[in-house]
């Protein structure tokens, strides 16, 4: 079982599911709604000891990350804590406080959510960002010839471990910019070969990486294709557009053949980012 079977089991229930937001319109409204949850789990994506301040503020940049890729402006964010009885009242304050100074830098409100208690601690962040009706952008747009960028240097998460130290900043600028001209984006969240893998599959595509790929100091080539927690954009242009953006990396080209296919310098190149559920 793998993340992608669980959730193409998913998308009978609705055609909304699949991208990193569901996109929503509302009658008469001249923005859409984009909403993103990401859960967050002791011992999965932190472990104890670690700084609440830290574990806050990761916690809704994944969430921001995700309004970043569909080019969204965040404004609205709940957060759901379940709190063992160890959790002190310190822990707590730090743990808002973090995730509160992010939100405010982005624009977004921490409007509620709702506690409880349990063994782990678990936290679960909605945010809920809007942009202009139409313009989300999605995985499924990119046709062959497409080049294909990404925004900045991979690998830096997985070369130091996946602390919450040194954490990422959400593209929300760079998305800003994307609307209107990138045939699809999303975030690399779970590695660069596995999200291209599967931008490639909702855009029925296959792609080459042939240029070099961008890779952050003390991280190797395989951190920087395999490795999660990124956060960069991963997106397609069409070939005529140059967008004259600082700091963005053409890494391929969008190709027809076997959807989801890659390959590296002619090789195939086997999705092998992080999957939760993924029988090891
Ligand atoms: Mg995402």
């Amino acid at each position: 079982m793998t993340e992608l079977d669980i959730v193409s089991r998913l998308r009978k229930y609705s055609n909304k599911i699949g991208d990193d937001c569901a996109v929503l319109s509302l009658p008469g409204s001249r923005d859409d709604l984009l909403l993103t949850m990401d859960l967050m789990v002791e011992n999965v994506h932190w472990v104890p000891g670690d700084s609440p301040r830290q574990i806050g503020k990761k916690a809704v940049i994944r969430s921001l990350s995700d309004i970043a890729a569909m080019g969204g402006d965040p404004r609205y964010c709940l957060i759901s804590l379940a709190l063992p009885k160890s959790a002190t009242r310190q822990w707590i304050d730090n743990y808002y406080q973090g995730a509160v100074a992010v939100l405010r830098r982005y624009g977004a409100e921490l409007v509620g959510g709702d506690l409880s208690r349990s063994d782990t601690l678990t936290c679960d962040v909605m945010i809920c960002g809007t942009i202009p009706r139409g313009k989300a952008l999605k995985r499924g747009g990119a046709r062959p010839g497409d080049r294909i960028y990404v925004s900045g240097p991979l690998g830096a998460a997985a070369s130091r471990g996946y602390s919450v130290q040194n954490l990422p900043e959400p593209r929300i600028a760079l998305g800003r910019k994307l609307r209107g001209k990138a045939t699809a984006c999303m975030d690399i969240s779970d590695g660069l070969s596995i999200d291209l893998h599967r931008l490639c599959l909702e855009s029925r595509c296959a792609a080459s990486l042939d240029g070099a790929i961008p890779i952050a100091r003390g991280a190797t080539l395989e951190h920087a294709l395999h490795g999660g927690e990124d956060y960069e954009l991963l997106f397609t242009l069409p070939p005529s557009l140059h967008l004259r953006i600082a700091d963005i990396h053409q890494i391929g080209i969008m190709q027809q053949g076997t959807p989801g296919a890659i390959t590296m310098d002619g090789k195939p190149l086997k999705p092998a980012g992080h999957d939760h559920f993924r029988n090891k």
